[in-house]
């Protein structure tokens, strides 16, 4: 039997048709012939193969026998798996259900700069602007803002200092492909790259790995998960906020999601909306996803639980406990046991079961499988 080399035709009926696309983009960056593409219009979020070279459904490099793009796809057949045993050495367990980790703690920035603009408590910046000054990495792949930041339309952005760190903090509750500053940050000169991004993103460079994807799986060295259930269409923002509530985009300052969403306006104004009116906005992409805490990353941060100025940190590879000690070592960071805040892990427990339970049964089985 000729050994099969799935590719683009595969993927095409597999994944972006299938249901089970999240729009990561991981395909497209790894794309060495260039033919993939990114469709964001009425909030698609989706990759497509560009006119030429087999179309939209088929692959002429895909027939010679590239299969680079199903390399990357961290939604392709046996992901989890696959990268589960790459990333820690094993499968999970089924009572694992949060993922592979090693300890969790809450953690927030001593950089007060840092703690502020941070969306909980400023980790993930303090942890960027560490490895970057401390030649961990060359630079980051994050979700800045387009233009001043008055529409909310993240842009996907590589960061190089601290300065751009904190420029591009925070959270955004609409889809960013971070993965889509790599080109930018390779023609910059970028050999280790982290990269930050919900479950989705975060187990591209893990897929990647275990497939072998060429430079981008090398060049991806750190991978800084966030825990995420779900992120709504740009369309939330005319259609809900300003419909309902007269809040226009320029007027908000800040967002959060804590059982509500929260938004805080300009001239200290704060308005609350209720999750169960955003719903109808869940991106397609969002539906199947099964991963709530980013379980393929070095570190997965979150804001659940009592304190709101701490970041839920789960610590999952030896890499990651690593550049955590270092930090402290370097009080760029202090910490607390998790066990401080039970109902957080308690909480993050059950959405990640939640999250579990969307992935179709049409599928491969492992990721639904839940605690007996
Ligand atoms: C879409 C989304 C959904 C989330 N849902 C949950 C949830 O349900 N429960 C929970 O506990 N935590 C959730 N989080 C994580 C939480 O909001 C914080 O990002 C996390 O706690 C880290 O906080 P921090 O202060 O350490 O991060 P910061 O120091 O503020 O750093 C945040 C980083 O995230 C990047 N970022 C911001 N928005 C986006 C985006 N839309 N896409 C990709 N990258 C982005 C920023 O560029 C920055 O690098 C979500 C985050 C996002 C972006
Ligand atoms: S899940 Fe990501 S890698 Fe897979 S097809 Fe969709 S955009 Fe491409
Ligand atoms: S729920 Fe979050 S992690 Fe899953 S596909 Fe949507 S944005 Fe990505």
């Amino acid at each position: 039997m000729p050994l099969e080399k799935p590719q683009w035709k595969e993927l095409f009926e597999e994944v972006v048709t299938g249901g089970l696309c999240t729009g990561c983009a991981a395909c497209i960056i790894s794309c060495p012939h260039d033919v993939l593409d990114y469709n964001t219009a009425q909030g698609a979020y989706k990759p497509f193969h560009l006119p030429v070279d087999g179309g939209p459904e088929d692959c002429t490099h895909g027939i010679k026998g590239c299969t680079m793009c199903t390399r990357a796809c961290p939604r392709f057949r046996n992901w989890e798996t696959e990268i589960d045993e790459k990333r820690f050495g094993r499968e999970r367990t089924d009572d694992e259900i949060y993922g592979q980790a090693f300890t969790v703690v809450l953690a927030r920035a001593t950089d007060p700069e840092l703690a502020a603009g941070g969306q909980d408590g400023g980790f993930v910046s303090a942890l960027l602007a560490f490895a970057l000054e401390n030649d961990h990495i060359d630079a980051a792949l994050v979700s800045g803002l387009e233009g001043d930041g008055s529409t909310w339309r993240p842009a996907p952005t590589v960061v190089r200092n601290r300065a751009e760190v904190l420029a591009t903090a925070g959270s955004r509750y609409t889809y960013s492909a971070n993965t889509l500053a790599y080109p930018a940050a390779i023609e910059g000169g970028a050999e280790r790259i982290a990269l930050v991004g919900m479950g989705c993103m975060a187990s591209a460079p893990g897929a990647m790995q275990a497939r072998k994807a060429g430079k981008v799986a090398r060049r991806l060295s750190l991978t800084i998960g966030l825990l995420c259930s779900k992120t709504f269409d740009d369309a939330i923002f005319e259609e809900l906020f300003e419909a309902k509530y007269g809040i226009t985009r320029a007027e908000i300052v800040k967002m959060n999601i804590k059982g509500v969403f929260q938004l805080w306006l300009t001239d200290d104004r704060y308005v609350e909306v209720p999750l169960k009116e955003c719903h109808a906005w869940t991106r397609e992409g969002c539906t199947a996803c099964p991963d709530f805490a980013a379980e393929h990353a070095d570190i997965s941060t979150g804001g659940i639980g009592t304190f709101s100025d701490w970041t839920l940190t789960i610590v999952r590879t030896e890499q990651g406990r690593e550049l955590l000690e270092a930090m402290e070592a370097a009080g760029a960071v202090e910490t607390r046991p998790g066990d401080d805040d039970p109902a957080a892990i308690a909480l993050l427990r059950r959405l990640a079961g939640v999250s579990r339970k969307r992935w179709p049964a049409t599928a491969v089985e492992a990721p639904r499988r839940l605690p007996a």
